[in-house]
């Protein structure tokens, strides 16, 4: 890196003790930004660097909640609302155990890049809870959801900050979210949250979104060699939304996924994996992986290891944050792999993308790829504010029509910064350009 960056990076370092995954995000974006910093120096003189590293507001509150036998629990909140050059924070909430405040801010970095590359108007924020949501009742998860929103319900609006779901926060939690809210607020503001039931406010297209968008981002990817996903084997992994949804996409366009997996394990599934009973398992019942192969001749779980061991085209990483390691992209690498795109925030390691990057394959970062999701849930916002509905087929052409032109600003900035094919510095370069620019024009702020 260079000086100018490197000293930010040590900055940022000194002053967020103990963040890894912070420091892990953040490396990554100045790394690359490397050739954008030396192409236009007014964006270091403008201390730009030094602004975008620090959140503009981090919100950190006691959630306690009583469960069904009546014991008292208190868990963390955070909200980290980033960057607001562009629009309302927008940004999901997270609920698992893992959650700490360098995870929802390394999440709310990648998202202000991320959100910038969608062309909509939207700022970048993370929020969530160590809370997990993993047996426990609906009623114990509503009291969680309410005494959540209680604190949370002072820093939102929707024109303030707009948050969604993330891994442990789907429409179940969504809908206890907003129903508190709106009777704390005394007000029907539908475009306050997005990832709404479709009877109350929200979007057809967002709950497919992420998924359908990282393997959109994968065909067009494919596109540039004159290649498509038709034929090609898949694996892909995690179990939740964005997994089942980049599953579905992936048959619609003829390729074959045949792995998925949740903290138990992993499917192989070699007949193709059956859809409906996957989403019977996951998204009805709230089982586990087992479950499936229990009811799915042929199939079988592996306990050890990760499902990247599997011979595959393509790579799908849909679970979570450095689930993908310089190991495994050497044997996704050895067994012939040639595409990764992130569905996940930050699944690989930087051991990893070096690898897919010396291999010359085709990687998808995860802030370009995933985007397709808090890009509808922008499209939501839109209705809500219109006050309107639009059917499937309307939403996804424009899901589609936003994927498509992520991918050709990610080839069009990799190019104008000479290292074509490099979807890192694309999306990187493409992104920092819109919010470096739109904050120097409000000024010191
Ligand atoms: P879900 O909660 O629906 O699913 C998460 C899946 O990943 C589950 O199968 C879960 O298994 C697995 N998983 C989570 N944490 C771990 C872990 N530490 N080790 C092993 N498996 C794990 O979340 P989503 O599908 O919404 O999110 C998945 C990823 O996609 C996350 O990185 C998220 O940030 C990212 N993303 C999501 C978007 C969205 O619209 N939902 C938008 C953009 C990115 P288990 O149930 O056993 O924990």
């Amino acid at each position: 890196m260079q000086d100018v960056v490197e000293k930010v990076y040590e900055q940022v370092v000194a002053r967020n003790r103990g963040e890894a995954e912070f420091h892990q995000a953040v490396r990554e974006v100045l790394e690359s930004l490397d050739p954008v910093i030396a192409k236009h120096p007014h964006y270091a003189e403008n201390a730009l660097l030094e602004r975008i590293v620090e959140p503009e507001r981090q919100i950190m509150f006691r959630v306690p909640w009583v469960d069904d036998a009546g014991e008292v629990h208190v868990n963390r909140g955070f909200r980290i609302e980033f960057n607001s050059a562009l629009g309302p924070y927008k940004g999901g909430l997270r609920f698992h155990p893992s959650v700490n405040a360098g995870i929802i801010k390394f999440l709310g970095f990648e998202q202000i890049f991320k959100n910038a590359l969608t062309g909509q108007g939207i700022g970048g924020g993370k929020g969530g809870s160590d809370f997990d949501p993993h047996g426990k009742s609906d009623a114990e998860v509503m009291r969680f959801c309410q005494s959540f929103m209680t604190e949370l319900s002072r820093h939102i609006g929707p024109n303030t900050d707009v948050p969604a779901g993330d891994i442990g926060v789907g429409g179940r939690e969504i809908g206890y979210l907003f129903g508190q809210y709106k009777r704390l607020r005394n007000s029907y503001d539908a475009g306050v949250l997005t990832g709404k039931g479709l009877a109350w406010g929200g979007s057809l297209v967002r709950t497919e979104a992420t998924g359908y968008g990282t393997v959109l981002f994968a065909q067009s990817m494919l596109a540039t060699k004159g290649d498509s996903l038709e034929g090609k084997t898949v694996a892909v992994s995690g179990a939740g939304n964005v997994a089942i949804y980049a599953i579905e996409k992936a048959q619609q366009l003829g390729a074959k996924p045949i792995t998925f997996s949740d903290s138990s394990g992993y499917v192989v599934d070699e007949a193709g994996v059956d859809l409906e009973l996957l989403k019977q398992v996951k998204e009805v019942e709230r089982g586990r992986v087992a479950d499936y192969v229990s009811r799915r001749p042929g199939a079988r779980l592996v306990t050890e290891g990760r499902p990247w061991d599997v011979p595959v085209d393509v790579a799908l990483p849909c679970a979570t944050q450095n689930e993908l390691d310089a190991d495994n992209a050497a044997t996704l690498l050895r067994n012939g792999c040639a595409v990764v795109a992130e569905g996940a925030n930050m699944p690989s390691t930087p051991e990893a993308i070096e690898a897919f990057q010396a291999a010359g394959i085709l990687y998808a970062p995860g802030k370009a790829s995933n985007a397709g999701g808090v890009a509808t849930s922008a499209l939501e916002m839109e209705q809500n504010a219109g006050r309107t509905r639009w059917d499937f087929a309307t939403a996804e052409a424009k899901l589609t029509g936003i994927m498509a032109d992520i991918h050709d600003s990610c080839v069009e900035a990799a190019e104008t910064y000479g290292r074509p094919g490099d979807y890192v510095l694309g999306a990187n370069a493409a992104g920092f350009t819109r919010v470096a620019d739109v904050m120097i024009a409000h000024g010191i702020v």
